[in-house]
């Protein structure tokens, strides 16, 4: 399935869905790891992107908090076989920072970039695997995952 919308009625059901993803890299660690993973999520302030990266960060071995990038644009973390690199790029005034930045390190083979606000870093972020939107309405949301690549399609299925 290229793209589907989940109706999430709380925080622990969408925090359900991250574990979900990242047992679904888990299980196609070996492929997924030499090409690496980008995922953009998408959706207003307060919609839900941070607290999926939590989750998700957190089933692939973090055991600390997960704090959100807002101010630092990059929080790094080291789960073999993968750095995480978890992006907030609400802040950003221009693309061009993130050369500045050396976005390259954070990019390549075994990377997974998790990318907020990933328009404002057009042209320096990778093409997106999984595109992530998050809708919300009081304390439920909706929740629409679409893959763009092969790879992306295949880790959906595991879904
Ligand atoms: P974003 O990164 O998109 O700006 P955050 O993940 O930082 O958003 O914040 C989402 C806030 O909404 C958190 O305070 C969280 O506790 C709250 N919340 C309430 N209901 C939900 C839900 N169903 N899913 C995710 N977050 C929820
Ligand atoms: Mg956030």
């Amino acid at each position: 399935m290229h793209k589907q919308t989940l109706f999430l009625k709380d925080e622990a059901a969408l925090l359900d869905t991250a574990r979900a993803l990242a047992d679904g890299v888990k299980a196609h660690e070996e492929e997924l790891a030499e090409s690496g993973l980008t995922i953009y999520l998408l959706g207003e302030l307060g919609a839900g992107k941070t607290t999926f990266s939590r989750g998700f960060i957190q089933q692939l071995g973090h055991q600390g908090h997960v704090k959100s990038p807002t101010y630092t644009l990059v929080e790094s973390y080291e789960l073999e076989p993968w750095q995480i690199n978890h992006f907030d790029l609400y802040r950003l005034a221009d693309p061009e920072e993130l050369e500045f930045m050396g976005i390259r390190d954070y990019l390549g083979t075994h990377r997974i970039i998790l990318a907020e606000w990933p328009q404002r870093g057009k042209g320096y972020l990778p093409q997106p695997d999984i595109i992530i939107t998050i809708d919300y309405a009081d304390t439920a949301r909706s929740i629409t995952l679409e893959a763009l690549t092969e790879r992306g399609r295949e880790l959906l299925d595991t879904m």
